[in-house]
């Protein structure tokens, strides 16, 4: 017989939950009334009490309704996690413009195409990134330029240098001059307030984000995720944290804002939960470990990229780590050997969840502080119901049998961004087809055995990438390991692995191999290795196979 995964539900956690249908912005109003002066965000040293960021996210409203942004208008934010980037979220979202967050690494071809896609009126930059966004300003529709830099709210140091820029970009001198289009955020900072007038926002239909990404299909798409999708999954992190206490905690803002993960779990939990935000802008491994052990965070949501960095740090015994309590890790598979060692490092729990960008994203989690299954995603969270499906019948299948995750819930997206077409293709009756293998098992926990894309089939045999990577990372002188198939003449792909090894350690192919031999069938067992000193990552930390699997085939081009 199997189980519901609700009887596995401890009593402090709601199947259903009662919804604020309100606007997503609210959680920044209602939290300058609730925590007042209590400080909502550190950065580097400098610390804004809510009821302060509730006042300039208000003032950034106005001056963007000044500006002629109306309900509705896209305002792109090209930001790393800084006073700033949360600032101007809240501020657009007051303003009742839908936030297309920008990758701050994006070149101008990618920015090019976000900004036209979405139709972009304004945005929020760096002003070390001014250069590349007034490149492309003529060819898209945008008509202001909010430029701020990181000097804007810190008294910088002169010998530090602004982490996610380059050692020779900062040499260079940038001096923004203001103009129509372009407004210095000092400037608006300074003026008298601007009349900010409220927007009415029906929360069940009207957009609060454009977030894009590659989705099932791998092309750049807009995710519609509307003011209840957000605020619902918000509440949702909320129960499942049900041992955190409103307005004591700390949260690590690792991830970064421009993804839909760190601006769920961290920025918008945070500001509804009145925790104190750390912001980082770029993952460091040292200063992470540093920001620890001095500002005592006790939640840290990340990826399993993340916690190998911090274990593998060669100093990592001169920090502190103790203070975190809870961790979710999401976006890829978390190794076992990880999160034992993070727990037994940190003396807190860390938990593998799963969800995606058309999903606000989470959609499902292990209990922190009730039965976990190691391995497994755990199980769907309240509200949110989740099947098996036969990838050629459209059928659910039963309990063991590996079939495409499909879920359903309030976090489920409205759709693609002008794209019918793609919409269609993936949401049905509801239903969010996430293109996602996996399969559930009889206690009703849920597993991934991989993305639908990324099966390699070789030589006839079908072989799920995430098997072999577990295996590689149970060699103790593997660090980071990352399986593909790469095009073979005979055998039509091959598996290779890309392993990145601890500090130090030597290892040759054979004795990987052998080690593999051991674990694997033979027909699994990776024929390739290449050690490299670095894995290409996204931006929360997964390792990009896809890009590993580009490189392949041109080299096998040109051979
Ligand atoms: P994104 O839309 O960038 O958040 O990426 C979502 C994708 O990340 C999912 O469709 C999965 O393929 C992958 N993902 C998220 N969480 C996990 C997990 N715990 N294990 C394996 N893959 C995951």
């Amino acid at each position: 017989m199997v189980k519901n995964w609700l009887d596995h539900y401890p009593e402090e956690i709601p199947a259903s939950i009662p919804y604020d249908e309100k606007p997503l912005h609210t959680f920044l109003q209602d939290g300058a009334a609730r925590f007042k002066e209590k400080k909502a965000l550190h950065f580097m040293g400098k610390e804004i009490s809510f009821s302060e960021l509730y006042l300039q996210a208000k003032k950034m409203a106005g001056y963007m309704q000044s500006l002629g942004v109306k309900k509705g208008d896209r305002v792109a934010i090209m930001l790393p996690n800084c006073p700033q980037s949360v600032i101007s979220y809240y501020g657009a979202l007051m303003a009742g413009a839908i936030v297309v967050q920008t990758n701050p690494l994006y070149k101008e071809r990618e920015l090019e195409y976000q900004l036209n896609d979405s139709e972009a009126k304004a945005i929020v930059c760096l002003d070390l990134l001014l250069p590349r966004v007034s490149n492309v300003q003529g060819k898209t529709n945008i008509e202001h330029i909010i430029v701020t830099g990181v000097k804007d709210y810190l008294p910088f140091p002169k010998n530090m240098i602004y982490p996610l820029i380059q050692k020779k970009q900062t040499k260079m001198v940038v001096k923004i001059e203001e103009s129509k289009n372009i407004h210095l955020w000092k400037s608006i900072f300074e003026q008298e307030n601007h009349t900010f007038t409220e927007v009415p926002i029906n929360p069940k239909n009207d957009l609060a984000l454009l977030q894009y990404t590659g989705g099932t299909t791998g092309f750049p798409k807009g995710v519609m995720l509307t003011h209840y999708n957000l605020v619902s999954n918000v509440q949702m992190c909320q129960a499942w944290l049900y041992k955190a206490k409103p307005g004591k905690e700390v949260v690590l803002g690792v991830l970064p804002f421009f993804h839909v993960y760190g601006m769920t779990a961290i920025m918008n939990f945070s500001i509804m939960f009145g925790s104190k935000m750390v912001l980082l802008p770029k993952f460091d491994v040292k200063e992470v470990l540093k920001t620890i052990d001095k500002q005592k965070p006790t939640l840290f949501p990340g990826a399993p990229t993340i916690y190998v960095g911090l274990l593998n740090h060669p100093d990592l015994n001169k920090y502190d780590i103790s203070s975190i309590r809870a961790c979710v890790s999401g976006s890829a598979p978390l190794p076992y050997e990880v999160q034992e060692q993070f727990e037994q490092r940190t003396g807190g729990k860390v938990v593998e969840g799963y969800g995606l960008t058309e999903t606000s994203p989470i959609t499902h989690a292990n209990f922190l502080w009730s039965k976990r299954v190691n391995g497994s995603i755990g199980v769907p969270w309240p509200d949110t119901d989740s099947k098996i499906i036969d990838v050629n019948t459209l059928e659910e299948v039963d309990a063991g049998e590996v079939g495409e995750i499909a879920v359903k819930g309030p976090q489920v997206m409205k759709g693609y961004w002008n794209n019918p077409e793609e919409t269609e293709h993936v949401l049905k009756d509801g239903w969010l087809f996430t293109g996602d293998l996996g399969y559930k098992d009889d206690e009703g926990y849920f597993y991934i055995v991989d993305r639908k894309g990324d099966m390699i089939i070789a030589g006839g045999y079908n072989i799920y990438p995430r098997e072999v990577e577990e295996v590689l990372y149970e060699h103790e002188g593997v660090q980071e390991a990352v399986v593909a198939g790469i095009p073979d003449p005979y055998r039509g792909e091959t598996v290779k692995a890309f392993v990145v090894l601890k500090e130090g350690y030597q290892l040759s192919a054979d004795e990987l191999n052998h080690f593999c031999r051991k674990h694997l069938a033979a027909y699994k067992v990776p024929r390739l290795y290449d050690f490299r000193r670095e894995l290409p990552k996204t931006a929360v930390g997964k390792i990009l196979r896809k890009k590993l699997i580009e490189e392949e085939k041109e080299q096998f081009k040109v051979q």
